[in-house]
């Protein structure tokens, strides 16, 4: 039988694989295994050419019970509710993992955002966060930027929704620009929070990073600062990619170069000095997850490490800035193979940890520095490693399920000191 790509049934599997190794009191198991609320909207705009188009969007927030919902949103033309449900859930874990006061929510649109206009782009942006207001908000749940969203759009919403409620609201979103609440740090956050674990994991696996190499999947946010910070380890980054191919040189890349290179060009590909892969996007995305490389940094969407692939792996550690890209077949394979997954909700956790920072700063109206975030970060990335690989010795289970039963245990503590009510 092929293998299910659902993220959402991705994410209750292993909620179900998890939930048996601790064993989970079945009726919390269940309150975990739906979100609170779902909250599907139609979102119509007008067009350019006059024309009228209406888009669907959702916000799911999955639980609240250790604080205000919390996660992006995501525009993408292949997003569905299962993704977002899944994604949803995700930032219930990642945020319970990191240990910061807040619940898991996400939110989507089905657009491909780059066939629209500025204008066209700011309406549909104004419009979601207007058809979602009624159940944002700074002390119930705080949207963020995601895949194909950035901080001028969480400006645009950030400024929709204070004229809804009649004043500057700068803590209802985060991943803002500096000039209108944004935290210094939030840009790099993601890749420097999964810098920091990479350097818990190679000290713990005695990968020596100024002799190791690197291959990173996907160029965006996540992926170009997760390269850039890999380098700054003392890693040879010999490989990366995007959505329209992928490039390899066995001398390493300079993640700055190719970044110009890709604003200039549209894509990392035909970078200079270094031999592109396979000519088919596809192809050569696979080829790169492949790669004989010592660390391997899945950056862009779901489901690329598959039972399909999981064999030809051949990395010795697997770190997640995208949120799942790896299927639960082929989590056990890895695992089987000693092959070590610093798991998305861990790993990736930097990024809503510097929104913490923000929504903190945001509310008090003081800012702190770029030295600041960073050292906080660093505290509460590296003890978080620490907590989930003393787990996973202690319970002889993969990182993902010990990344899991450390979250699932503080969110059902939350939920059995609250109580159930009514
Ligand atoms: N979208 C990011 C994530 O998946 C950040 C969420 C946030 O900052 O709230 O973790």
């Amino acid at each position: 039988m092929a293998e299910r790509l659902n993220p959402w049934e991705n994410a209750l599997k292993q909620l179900d694989k998890a939930a048996k190794a601790m064993n989970l009191n079945p009726g919390y198991h269940q309150i975990l295994a739906t979100p609170k609320r779902v909250l599907e909207i139609q979102l119509p705009i007008k067009m350019d050419d006059g024309t009228i188009k209406v888009f669907t969007g959702w916000r799911v927030q999955h639980n609240d019970a250790r604080g205000p919902c919390k996660g992006g949103i995501r525009y993408h033309p292949n997003t569905d509710l299962d993704e977002v449900k899944a994604l949803a859930m995700w930032m219930t874990w990642k945020t319970a993992v990191v240990d910061i006061p807040y619940g898991g929510a996400k939110g989507g649109i089905r657009v491909d955002p780059h066939k629209l206009s500025p204008g066209e782009l700011e309406r549909l942006s104004r419009r979601y966060i207007y058809a979602i207001s009624p159940i944002v908000g700074i002390n119930k749940d705080i949207p963020a930027p995601d895949v194909y969203t950035n901080p001028q759009i969480m400006a645009w919403m950030m400024d929709t929704y204070s004229a809804l409620v009649g004043y500057n609201e700068p803590g209802v979103i985060t991943g803002k620009p500096l000039e209108v609440g944004g935290s210094e740090g939030r840009e790099e956050a993601t890749a420097r929070g999964l810098q920091y674990v990479t350097e818990e994991a190679v000290r713990v696996l005695g990968i020596d990073p100024t002799r190791a190499t690197a291959a990173v999947q996907g160029y965006g946010n996540a992926g170009y600062f997760s390269a850039k910070f890999m380098k700054e380890l003392g890693m040879k980054v010999v490989a990366v990619s995007d959505s329209k191919g992928a490039i390899y040189n066995p001398d390493g890349l300079d993640p700055e170069a190719v970044l110009e290179h890709k604003k200039k060009t549209g894509s990392v590909k035909n970078f200079p000095g270094a031999q592109n892969l396979n000519p088919d996007p596809i192809k050569a995305n696979q080829e790169l997850l492949e790669l004989d490389v010592d660390v391997l940094i899945p950056a862009a969407i779901e489901n690329v490490i598959t039972k399909e692939n999981a064999d030809n792996i051949e990395a010795k550690l697997v770190v997640e800035a995208a949120n799942g890209p790896t299927t639960p077949e082929a989590d056990d394979i890895l695992h089987e193979r000693g092959i070590i997954v610093v798991p998305d909700i861990l790993a990736n956790a930097g990024g809503v940890t510097v929104s913490y920072f923000e929504w903190i700063q945001a509310r008090t109206r003081e800012w702190w520095t770029v030295d600041t975030v960073r050292n906080k970060l660093r505290a509460i990335m590296s003890k978080s490693f620490r907590d989930v690989y003393n787990i996973r010795n202690e319970m002889n289970v993969d990182m993902r399920t010990a990344a899991l039963i450390l979250a699932i245990k503080r969110v059902v503590r939350a939920l059995e000191i609250r109580g159930i009510w009514p």
